[in-house]
């Protein structure tokens, strides 16, 4: 592993701040402390700092030289609404919520490039530190993107990190195209109509009509999605009724769907919508369907992911770096992002859980779980690549012969 030397010096000090940013997590959009901590480090390191970008964000702009050409690199800043189980000295101090994504390793090891880019500027173009809020459900970078982040902060390129439970340390993940799902929620109301349940002639049941419902939408990754295309719908919840002796008058379904292309999205909310209203009316019911998207595809951008997986195999070498890395059907709003520009995201092994100090819960160091912790042992691995990455895009122009 080519790591830089004076980042593994500085190992302790980025520790310090990950670990302080994980005792003290904020929730979408309150972000306050952990945006005041990045602005004030930044600051302190002589880069000058852009606050309250789509709403707690933050941004960083470090310049040199005089090329027009910029580079984007994003970390995200917030917590879960989750109650950490861990009992080490940086437990999260707030009652039911908890770094338990890693967004605090995650901006740790972006200020660990910003400290050292500030100091080494070996590059010719600006920099941009991005620190998005609202990471966990509540469209962060969509929201800088409004407040004009690329408008007004032209770059050419943006890039984007997440740690990896159970892959190892020292490696990465990434490939070109699809990487991870789009994630959208539905609500469906079935409205039929109440009677006594010893009298079920005089209503019209909505539990059995939203059971159909239910069931027939199974058919349409199985029957309608093409088999070669991945597609999840999950009915997550089933809402009705209060009383042994009662047919309620309505019945509600809620899921999610998961896909890893928009035209996908686009046929099965048509299909399920189609199923809803034409089962209801065969039943004499009527439904209320709602179906929102959340986060679109996050699409990786071939020229940036072959570049971005050049400068990983500088840091820790050929075999250490999946440039095929399977999908996975989670959701990222850093899609949003790729969308306005070119760029990619990276996954980076977090290892399998050996790294938490004493006093972590017993469960598995998953993302999401609450025995999860960031492991440390990633801020060098993940600062040399982000600088190396900035370094590579903004490459000096050799000085011209005389
Ligand atoms: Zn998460
Ligand atoms: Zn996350």
């Amino acid at each position: 592993m080519k790591l830089i030397d004076p980042i593994v010096q500085f190992h302790a000090e980025i520790q310090q701040i990950r670990r302080d940013i994980h005792a003290h997590p904020e929730l979408c959009y309150e972000e306050h402390r952990t945006s005041e901590v990045v602005a004030q480090k930044l600051q302190a390191w002589g880069i000058p700092v852009v606050r309250g970008l789509g709403g707690t964000g933050v941004l960083g702009i470090l310049k040199n030289g005089n090329s027009e050409r910029a580079i984007g690199l994003r970390a995200d800043m917030d917590a879960l609404p989750m109650q950490e189980i861990n009992t080490f000295a940086h437990t999260s101090q707030h009652e039911g919520k908890m770094h338990a994504c890693g967004h605090d390793g995650h901006t740790a090891m972006l200020l660990g490039a910003a400290h050292y880019l500030s100091q080494y500027k070996d590059f010719d173009g600006t920099v941009y530190l991005i620190f998005q809020p609202a990471e966990e459900g509540g469209g962060g970078a969509r929201r800088m993107i409004e407040d004009g982040l690329f408008d007004k902060y032209p770059m050419d390129a943006v890039f984007g990190m997440h740690n990896w439970p159970g892959v190892a340390v020292g490696t990465f993940g990434v490939t070109a195209g699809p990487m991870m799902a789009s994630s959208n929620e539905f609500e469906v109301v079935v409205r039929g109509k109440g009677a006594h349940a010893a009298q079920p002639h005089k209503g019209i049941d909505p539990i059995i009509v939203a059971i159909q419902i239910a069931q027939s939408w199974q058919t349409i990754v199985s029957r309608n999605a093409s088999p070669l295309e991945s597609a999840v719908l999950s009915v997550t919840q089933i809402h009705s009724g209060s009383a042994t002796n009662v047919i309620p008058d309505d019945a509600t379904l809620i899921g999610t769907v998961r896909a890893f292309s928009t035209a996908m999205i686009d046929l099965i909310e048509k299909r399920m919508k189609a199923i809803a209203e034409h089962t209801a009316a065969a039943f004499d019911a009527q439904v209320d369907f709602q179906f929102k998207r959340n986060y679109p595809p996050l699409i990786n951008h071939a020229k940036e992911t072959a570049f971005a997986a050049e400068v990983m195999r500088s840091v820790v070498g050929n075999d250490n770096v999946d440039a095929q890395v399977e999908p996975t059907m989670g959701a990222e709003d850093f899609a949003f992002m790729l969308q306005a520009k070119p760029g990619c995201y990276a996954f980076i092994g977090n290892g399998d859980g050996d790294h938490r100090d004493m006093g972590h819960g017993l469960g598995p160091c998953n993302l999401h779980n609450p025995s999860y912790d960031f492991n440390d042992d990633l801020l060098p691995i993940g600062a040399t690549y982000w600088v190396r990455l900035a370094e590579a895009h903004l490459k000096k122009a050799t000085q011209a012969a005389i």
